[in-house]
Order: C-alpha cells, then structure tokens, then sequence
C-alpha cells in the first residue's frame, strides 16, 4: 500500500512538473509573440509633420508640391531651364535639365517599341499660365476652368518638372482618350521607372484638385517615383500633402 502511494506521489509529482513545465513554456512563447509578429518595419518611424518639411515647399526640391494649397513663389523661374532634345509638339518648350537624361531615355526606350511620344508642354511662367488659364475661363467659365487649370503660380509646369506628353497623333492632344493609345498605355506601365508619376490620377480630383489628365507626368526622380507608383496613391496621399481646392 505504501509503494501503491510512494508511486503514485511520484507520478502526480511528474504530472505537475510536466504541467508545469507546459504552461511555462507556453507563456514564454506568448509573451514572444509580439515580438516575432511586429516586425521593425511595421514600427511607424517617427515622422515629421509633412507641412513643416523643407524638401515639399522649397521651388528648387524634386518634391516641391505645387497645387491650388500651395502657391510657388511670385515669378518663379528654375534656374536650370534648358530644351530637351526630344520630339516636341512646338518648338520652345523647356524643362529642368535635372529630368533631362531620364526623360530622353524614357522617350528612346518607348521608340524602341514603336511608340513615339511626343513632348507637349513643359515649364510655364507666371504670365503663360495666367493667359491660359484666363482663356479656360472666358471659353467654359471658372468653375470649369479651375478643374482643368490653374491660376497662376499655382500650377505644376511653373516647377520646370511637370510635362505633358502626346503622342504622333494630335486628335489625343490633352484628351482622356489619350490613356487608350499605345503611348498613354506604355507610360502609364513605364514612366515611374523613369522618375516620373501621373501627377492626376483618375478619382483622385478631391485630393489632388484636378481632373484626371492621363497626359501630364511629373519627375520627381527614380527612387520616389517607383515608391509612389506601388503604393497606387497620388502625390498628396502618399505624402500627407494637403491639396484639393483653393483655400
Ligand atoms: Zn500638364
């Protein structure tokens, strides 16, 4: 009988360490958990409010935000102006010389595939841009206007850094239609790897404050423009940017 309970203590006794053990290891791997799960680039980074960052309000930044939020300053002319030696719609169009090897390999590599863009527009001064804008308006009135264009010192061409391309075929100069030729379809598959983003997207005009113009990319260079363009967000949304329509 006492060897029946001697047994049968040592037993219990390894019950409980075994259960013991059990709900130990247990803890010990729930108490892990958090950290196997929450990997280091889940961690929100610490950021700076976008408003107060330098790189999206100062004219001469790749990141400059210009919109109907954002004014560029008065007059304001890129220093590094220069024509492209791309097929052009006219002739005198000018962008920064910053996007000019990325934007001629971007246009060599869709001839390679027998698509020919076409530059159409590129940096706009101050009064360039009132007078088209002010014709926008006398055509189909200002609230029309103001969704397909913009006063002056508020639009995206005033940087030197926004372009509009068309293709060997002006019936689709600054149409919707555009996305559906060869040209709008290969840019819109490739230019991010050439630094440039669609600066309006389509269903993005609350956010962006423009209509969706499948003609006009923006450089912002390689590494920004591949980030944005996987993100599948316009430029304000990836960035926290505010934008819109005018105060
Ligand atoms: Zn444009």
């Amino acid at each position: 009988m006492t060897k029946r309970l001697a047994v049968l203590a040592v037993v219990l006794c390894i019950v409980l360490i075994i259960t013991a053990g059990v709900i130990l290891m247990k803890n010990d791997f729930l108490n892990k958990v958090p950290e196997t799960e929450t990997p280091e680039e889940v961690q929100p980074e610490p950021t700076m409010n976008p408003e107060d960052d330098a790189k999206f309000y100062n004219a001469e930044s790749l990141l400059i935000l210009a919109n109907k939020k954002h004014k560029l300053p008065n007059q304001y002319e890129p220093a590094d102006l220069t024509e492209p030696d791309v097929r052009i719609r006219l002739d005198g169009i000018r962008v920064r010389e910053v996007m000019v090897n990325d934007l001629t390999a971007m246009f060599d590599a869709a001839e390679e595939e027998e698509i020919y863009l076409v530059l159409g527009s590129g940096y706009r001064s101050d009064e360039e841009q009132q007078s088209i804008y002010d014709e926008y308006v006398e055509r189909l009135g200002q609230e029309n206007a103001d969704q397909i264009s913009s006063k002056a010192g508020y639009s995206e061409h005033q940087t030197g850094l926004a372009i509009d391309i068309y293709n060997d075929d002006p019936t689709y100069d600054l149409s919707d239609e555009f996305v559906n030729t060869d040209a709008g379809k290969w840019l819109a598959e490739h230019a991010h790897e050439y630094g440039f983003i669609l600066r309006y997207p389509q269903d993005a005009e609350e956010i962006t404050g423009f209509a969706y113009e499948p003609w006009h990319y923006r450089y912002v260079g390689k590494e920004e423009a591949e980030k944005i363009h996987a993100s599948g967000k316009c430029f304000e949304e990836y960035y926290g940017l505010k934008g819109g329509d005018y105060e």
